[in-house]
Parts: C-alpha cells; sequence; structure tokens
C-alpha cells in the first residue's frame, strides 16, 4: 500500500468519525434507539470497518452506550445527567478564570475583550441561535487557551459537545431575553478581581440548574419535530466537508 492511499483511508476514517459524531452531539441518533452499523455505512457510503471505529471512540466519548450483544445505543436526554455535566462544567471552567485571571497578560485580555465587545445575544431565528451557539462555544475555549494549560482545553472542548445540543435548546427558548455574560467576565479578569470573576462565572454556568426539566423536555420535542441544529451540521457537511461541531479530537492541537 501506498502512503498516499493509506492517508487517504486515514483521512476518511476521521470524516466518518466526524460525520458520526456530529450525528450524536445534535441527536440526528436519536436518544434511546439502536444504532443501526449497516444503515450508516449505505449512509455514508463506506466499509463497516471505519463506522464500527468510529462508534467505539464515540461511545468511549460518553455520547453512546454499549450493550452486549445489541452493539450502540444513544444516550439520551436526561436531567440527572445534565445536572452532573453543568456540575463538572462549572468545577473546569471555575478552574479556567482562576489560572486566566493569574496567567493571562494585559494584551490577551485585551483581544478576548474584543472579541466579546459589541456581541449582542438577541436571539430570532434558528441561525442567530447556531451563530450565537458557535459564538459561545468559542469564548469558552479561547478561555481556556489562555489558562496555560492544554488538558482544560480537553475538558471544555469535550464539555461544549456534550452540552452542544441542550444549549442549543436553551438559547432558542429564551429568544429575546438573553443576556451576555461574557463582558462582565472579561471586565472582573481584566481587573484581575478573582472573587468577582469566579462569582459570575458561576452565575453565568449554575443559570441553567434551575430549567433542565423544561431543557430536557424541549429537546425531545426538538428531536421528534424538526432538529434544525443537526439538519445545520449536515449541511456544513455538504458545503465545507468538515465540521465546525466536531473541532475536538480532531482538532490540530490535541492530535495525537
Ligand atoms: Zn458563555
Amino acid at each position: 500500500m501506498t502512503s498516499e492511499s493509506s492517508a487517504s483511508r486515514a483521512a476518511s476514517h476521521s470524516h466518518v468519525y466526524d460525520r458520526i459524531k456530529a450525528m450524536a452531539t445534535t441527536f440526528r441518533l436519536r436518544p434511546g434507539e439502536k444504532v443501526n452499523e449497516l444503515e450508516l455505512s449505505r449512509q455514508l457510503g463506506v466499509s463497516r470497518t471505519p463506522v464500527r471505529e468510529a462508534l467505539s471512540r464515540i461511545a468511549a466519548e460518553g455520547f453512546l452506550v454499549a450493550t452486549p450483544n445489541r452493539g450502540y445505543t444513544v444516550r439520551g436526554l436526561d436531567a440527572k445527567q445534565l445536572m452532573a455535566l453543568y456540575e463538572y462544567r462549572a468545577t473546569v471552567e471555575l478552574g479556567v478564570v482562576r489560572l486566566v485571571c493569574m496567567r493571562a497578560s494585559d494584551q490577551e485580555l485585551a483581544d478576548l475583550a474584543k472579541m466579546v465587545e459589541g456581541s449582542r445575544d438577541e436571539v430570532d431565528t434558528d441561525a442567530q441561535a447556531l451563530r450565537l451557539l458557535s459564538r459561545d462555544e468559542a469564548f469558552h475555549e479561547h478561555l481556556a487557551g489562555l489558562a496555560g494549560n492544554p488538558e482544560f482545553l480537553r475538558s471544555v472542548r469535550s464539555i461544549n459537545e456534550r452540552l452542544r445540543f441542550p444549549r442549543w435548546i436553551d438559547l432558542k427558548a429564551r429568544r429575546g431575553q438573553t443576556r451576555n455574560d461574557h463582558p462582565d467576565i472579561v471586565r472582573a479578569l481584566q481587573a484581575r478581581d478573582q472573587a468577582a470573576v469566579q462569582a459570575l462565572m458561576s452565575q453565568h454556568i449554575e443559570k441553567h440548574l434551575d430549567h433542565i426539566i423544561e431543557l430536557t423536555r424541549a429537546g425531545y420535542a426538538e428531536i421528534y419535530t424538526g432538529n434544525a441544529l443537526a439538519d445545520y451540521a449536515e449541511s456544513r457537511f455538504m458545503e465545507h466537508q468538515e465540521d465546525w461541531a466536531s473541532s475536538s479530537e480532531g482538532g490540530k492541537e490535541t492530535r495525537d
């Protein structure tokens, strides 16, 4: 086998992984349903080997549940699990801002301020909600990058993927009444005010906790009646053959 063909095979394997990962993060693969390996390989026009490899990787990341002799099912939207994820997210992100407050340079914080400056977050349409979702994820990843410890970036990326769908539902549900907390967080960082930063970040994350039950209900409704997030992720693959949505393990700096 030439190195060229093995490289292109590796690329196609990672493409299969990205596609299936996006189906899982956006619940195109429906919660509780058995994942049909053969159907997926037909749909993606590939053999079953890369599909099987992708599924085992995606299961290890927490999106699928492996059942002995039954293959995989998609993990449901479960209030208890969402609370656990938000609790984990709060711990990680409080660690992030603690380190950023101590380690980031004034210039880095000024760049961050520019990134959030003037960003409004009123949401009227699905397209606006999608933009806001990706901007929100980008902010938290950028912040994690300033912590000076790559493990935080890895964790924040994985949390973003796990929470992508609930966050999208949350954005849609709060149309017109969202408030952008990011500028306040950045201002407190620039003032090197550790106590204020911790309080703002913890409010920013914990405000989601009081409506988790509604969120899972609205999430299920979306999965079975439309699912614009899944449509969007698919259209991105069609247009660019890549996914904004699954940057984590396939990302440049985390490739190993
Ligand atoms: Zn945010």
